[in-house]
């Protein structure tokens, strides 16, 4: 009898952690993994938390979609700590986890909602300790509530949201232009506002052949600070890799694709490096960002419990490198401030290698297409052979490639100086947190200025926008009349990579290349008009207020 008791008991101990009470359940837990959350049960879910753990949980909204929804951000904190100067005084600083950005990739919405609940009610305070946690679990909430079997399911559930947001938008190509409501929401009220150290996008893979459940990727755009990207590259991911296997059990490997698949040993590669892309954008910024894809062929639970287990590798991570972490973002501003100006921009780019490693993927088949199936894969795309995958598994030593060299480079100076018709662009620039001046006094002063040659844009639309895709200068250094009421946008800034990007003439993906100055910019009579934005050799000597 005794031991019946003991064992009793022991069997409560080991199993009470594991269950929850109905409402405290996700969807796809109550549903054997056949439906994922609507917007609705989102907030249930979370609210029913919060009332049982009101002083370690606050539920604020951080914008209104073109629906009218509200987007929730749960902030967790066992300090108390509900505000961003709190966090900053405190030093608890902020780590950002956002699911659900394209609302057909659901388990990352399931994830961060089990990653709540496992926090505040199965012991793991002990990921509050040197942290405050800021998760988005609904970005798209639009997106998400319409459900229908024509969206992306992946392997399960049997309904998924879809990938735009409300306006048609792909939210995660909207970071550089930021015209939904959703992506100025996350810039002004969480990026600028609370400041993370660390940004964490979950998505799900688009098409990649493998077995390993979890794949990831930190800031990979080349005009970032390079100090951070190989930290992430060289300590930070290589430890939550092994976390997520030793303890987890759930295997991952970098984000990528196969540059060949009939030959997979060719190399695998990521070329997402684009500030259009929020884990790009993040890193301009001097901070950290991880874009988390699952595994799109996995059945819905095991990405659930891969994306799960994931976010916690990454913020039992961030909790115990806190302090490192944060001494490499305040090291990375003092150089975006000091080092930016006046230094050789990249602007071209040629891909490398990262590193060699282990994918375990399978054997592959090449087969001719056959002209029954070419409005399935048209000649355009597929050309006359596909590879498929066949069920036979094998292993792969391979390269991957998700690293750039550059091979153009221009010239930096100690700032911009961009003409009153601007006044929207201005706006713009302080939109993202960026320092605009004023130019009290009209002056004279010896700048660059660009005179268009030729425009090359994109022949269909893309995100609202005829892109363009390739723009011929002619530079000239000139002494102007720098009218009173100009802009004054100085490298002197933590912003300062970011800065380039956009207002660099020849960037592939700055306000050039979205069309902010379309209307400026235009072939009329004696040819282009010339780019209203002049770089200044020295910053200059006049009276000047903020923006
Ligand atoms: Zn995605």
């Amino acid at each position: 009898m005794k031991r019946t008791l003991i064992l009793y008991f022991l069997f409560i101990f080991v199993f009470s952690f594991e269950l929850f009470s109905d409402e405290l359940l996700t969807v796809p837990e109550k549903t054997n993994y056949q439906r994922t959350s609507t917007y609705q049960e989102v907030m249930d879910f979370v609210k029913a938390l919060k009332e049982r753990h009101p002083e370690k949980m606050k539920i604020e909204f951080i914008g209104i979609t073109t629906e009218g929804r509200k987007i929730p951000m749960i902030i967790l904190s066992k300090h108390g700590i509900f505000k961003p100067l709190e966090s900053r005084l405190l030093n608890k600083p902020p780590v950002l986890i956002m699911a659900n950005i394209h609302a057909g990739e659901v388990e990352g919405k399931e994830s961060t909602l089990m990653l709540i609940r496992e926090i505040l009610e199965n012991n793991r305070e002990d990921l509050l300790e040197k942290q405050t946690v800021l998760i988005i679990p609904i970005f798209n909430c639009d997106g998400n509530e319409k459900m229908s079997p024509k969206n992306r399911r992946d392997n399960g559930p049997e309904l998924a949201g879809e990938r735009k947001n409300g306006q048609g938008y792909d939210l995660n190509r909207d970071y550089v232009k930021v015209e939904s409501f959703e992506v100025r929401a996350l810039i002004t009220n969480v990026f600028n506002f609370w400041d993370p150290v660390l940004f964490v996008d979950m998505h799900t893979t688009n098409g990649s052949l493998h077995q390993e459940p979890v794949t990831y990727a930190p800031n990979i755009a080349p005009e970032g600070d390079q100090i951070l990207t190989d930290y992430m590259w060289e300590k930070a991911l290589p430890e939550i890799d092994k976390t997520l296997l030793k303890k987890y059990k759930v295997e991952s490997i970098p984000y990528g694709n196969f540059i060949k698949r009939d030959d997979p040993v060719k190399g695998w590669r990521n070329r997402a490096i684009e500030a259009r892309f929020g884990t790009s954008y993040y890193g301009l910024r001097n901070r950290f960002s991880i874009l988390d894809e699952n595994y799109s062929r996995a059945d819905f639970r095991t990405r659930i419990k891969g994306a799960f287990s994931f976010i916690r590798a990454i913020l039992e991570y961030t909790n115990k490198h806190m302090d490192e972490m944060c001494n490499l973002i305040r090291e990375a501003d003092l150089r975006a401030i000091k080092e930016v100006k006046n230094s050789e921009f990249p602007i071209r780019f040629k891909l490398t290698k990262t590193y060699d490693f282990l994918i375990k993927s399978y054997i592959f088949k090449k087969r001719k297409i056959l002209e029954s199936e070419r409005e399935r894969y048209p000649k355009n795309w597929y050309g006359d052979y596909l590879v498929e995958k066949t069920d036979k598994k094998k292993n792969y030593c391979t390269t991957l490639y998700a690293s750039f060299k550059p091979y153009k480079k221009v010239k930096l100076t100690e700032g911009y100086i961009m003409l009153p018709s601007e006044r929207q662009v201005a706006m713009h620039l302080k939109l993202h947190g960026i320092n605009v001046q004023v130019i009290g006094k009209s002056f004279k002063g010896k700048v660059k200025l660009y005179k268009v040659i030729k425009i090359e844009s994109l022949k269909s639309p893309y995100q609202g926008h005829f892109l363009h895709t390739n723009i011929d200068y002619e530079e000239v250094e000139k002494e102007v009349d720098v009218p009173k009421g100009s802009f004054f946008i100085t490298l002197t800034q933590p912003l300062s990579r970011l800065v380039a990007y956009l207002l660099e003439p020849q960037s592939r993906d700055g306000y050039v290349a979205w069309n902010f100055f379309d209307r400026i910019m235009v072939n009329q009579w004696r040819g282009y008009s010339i780019y209203p934005v002049y770089k200044v050799l020295k910053t200059p000597k006049v009276q000047m207020h903020n923006f």
